[in-house]
């Protein structure tokens, strides 16, 4: 029999479990900025623990009624331990992007993130201390005593809390500001906020009304008779720096590096560091910095102008959907199965976004634009990307939990991916070569959503917030192909593409240079962006006047 204990010293001991036992995270990542090497460094480093602690020791204490408090410590610890496996384990913060990524993602992805060592966490650190927390009786006492017993803690707890924090409110403000990791690491406050924004942003736009754009927009006539297609591949997790194309040492590229006059752009940026993020910006006519995904949800995107314009478009997708983009145009699914579910034996490689095209090439009615959404290099579960045959790199880590692997071996089952993807891409540009003989001028472009952390400082995987984003998830691939036909048919100068290929560009570019390449005028088309106008030599008859 479990002896009873006082509500205030049952809040006061879940408090102390959470911030020191559950925040190994933040303690880590705190331990490491400040760097405590002085007697004032550690005595900052106390104050913090003490303002952190009676902090959350008031607002337990705030709820400290025996249902309530018990619900909420049932809620809150398996919640607190799995945020901390995911920090721990992949080095991840947590904020609004993250949820939506959790929600956004298919039930398969997140089944690779769901390890044994999480239910670990969440059972031995969440729902077992829990449990012993919901058994412990609670002394019997008057509600007058109660009240001022728990006044007293919280006075005390109060007092606390702002001795420790008065003298050092200016250096917690600035780490705070300097840091922001920090603030998204202190759980459960980083989940409870980030839930908190997720849904407001949510609800905003519940309503939603799509507003037309680019609404003159109109073909500039092609000539011959001859149709265009052009495939836009949008990448999934690929890193610019494990390019063989970039300059990596291994040869993660060894089929597109022997294709003649691919153009490969070193100094790629993408628009986010998550899908969720990424792949609406790029299609939304909204830079970088002026894009947000209300406003891209309310406002017609590339494939809403293209198809406006008499372009045919197709979106064909690997992926856990294509975040709203395609909602107007006609989709193919191809993920193996319309319900997502938790068997990987159901994922297809990405080879099959390229099965069956030539057979639409030549049904092809009229210009087009087909968009390939691949798997590409989504992790942790790197080794399920790729058939076994393009196990270039051994040992490949096939274990989600990266902990059981050795960090080269993390290493080698990611750059597989990469040679797969290699693969998939050449094979393509084979595809399309052929299709000259339909008649079809063609061309591609593949850029990757946003980069990986593979270990560098501890981090895996990707979607930290982009102002303190490292290059690793920023800097991705990115090439284009264009068949000599389509060259020859837009007047687009070769050497003069391959010499504008050191500039910086990235997802800003992708909707000016479709709309330039497919010949499409509208107001909202800026040439500036795109990367074909500089090297077109047959202006300015043809391409002179976009304006309506
Ligand atoms: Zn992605």
């Amino acid at each position: 029999m479990l002896k009873s204990r006082r509500p205030e010293i049952l809040a006061l001991i879940a408090a102390l479990y959470i911030v020191l036992i559950l925040n190994q995270p933040f303690w880590r990542k705190f331990y490491e900025i400040v760097a405590p090497h002085n007697l004032r460094d550690w005595l900052f480093a106390g104050a913090v623990a003490v303002v952190v602690i009676s902090f959350s020791y008031l607002l337990l204490l705030a709820v400290s009624l025996k249902p309530l408090l018990r619900a909420i410590i049932i809620v809150v610890l398996p919640l607190t331990a799995a945020a901390s496996y995911f920090m721990t384990e992949y080095g991840i913060v947590i904020d609004a992007n993250t949820v939506r990524n959790v929600i956004e993602t298919d039930t398969r992805e997140t089944g690779d993130l769901i390890t044994w060592k999480l239910l670990g966490y969440v059972v031995f650190l969440g729902v077992a201390p829990a449990i012993l927390f919901c058994l412990v009786p609670w002394t019997e006492r008057s509600w007058r005593d109660d009240a001022r017993a728990k006044l007293k803690y919280a006075a005390f707890s109060a007092a606390a809390f702002f001795a420790a924090l008065l003298p050092v409110l200016g250096s917690v403000l600035s780490l705070g500001r300097e840091h922001k990791e920090l603030t998204l690491t202190l759980t459960p406050l980083n989940y409870a906020s980030a839930v908190t924004t997720y849904w407001r942003r949510e609800s905003r736009k519940r309503v939603k009304v799509v507003q037309p754009f680019g609404e003159d927009a109109h073909r500039l006539a092609t000539g011959d008779g001859r149709k265009s297609l052009f495939v836009i591949v949008v990448g999934e997790t690929a890193r610019a720096d494990h390019f063989a194309l970039n300059g990596y040492a291994r040869p993660t590229n060894p089929e597109l590096s022997k294709v003649p006059d691919l153009i490969n752009y070193a100094h790629a940026y993408s628009c986010g560091t998550d899908t969720a993020q990424s792949v609406p910006c790029m299609f939304s006519g909204f830079d970088r910095k002026a894009f947000s995904n209300g406003r891209a949800e309310t406002r017609q995107n590339l494939l809403d102008i293209l198809k406006r314009a008499g372009v045919d478009v197709l979106w064909r997708e690997n992926q856990a959907g294509c975040k709203g983009v395609c909602e107007r145009v006609e989709t193919e699914t191809l993920t193996g199965h319309k319900v997502p579910t938790f068997f990987p034996s159901t994922e297809n490689g990405d080879d099959i976004l390229v099965d069956g095209l030539d057979d639409r090439i030549a049904t092809l009615k009229t210009d087009a634009v087909i968009v390939l959404h691949m798997m590409g290099s989504h992790g942790p579960a790197y080794w399920k990307r790729y058939p076994p045959q393009y196990e270039t790199f051994a040992p490949a880590c096939k274990d989600a939990q990266f902990s059981r692997c050795e960090l080269p071996a993390i290493v080698n089952a990611y750059d597989n991916t990469l040679v797969y993807t290699d693969h998939v891409l050449a094979r393509l540009i084979g595809v399309l070569s052929n299709a000259a003989s339909e008649g079809i001028d063609a061309g591609m472009l593949y850029v990757s959503d946003h980069g990986e952390s593979l270990g560098e400082h501890g981090l895996y995987l990707h979607g930290m917030p982009y102002a303190i984003a490292p290059e690793s998830q920023i800097h991705v691939p990115m090439v284009v192909w264009l068949s000599p036909a389509l060259r020859e048919a837009r007047g687009i100068d070769e050497a003069c593409m391959a010499k504008s290929a050191s500039e910086r560009v990235g997802h800003d570019n992708l909707f000016h240079s479709a709309l330039g390449i497919m010949n499409v005028a509208t107001r909202v088309y800026d040439p500036k962006l795109d990367l074909f106008a500089a090297c077109k030599t047959k202006s300015p008859k043809t391409y002179g006047s976009l304006a309506p």
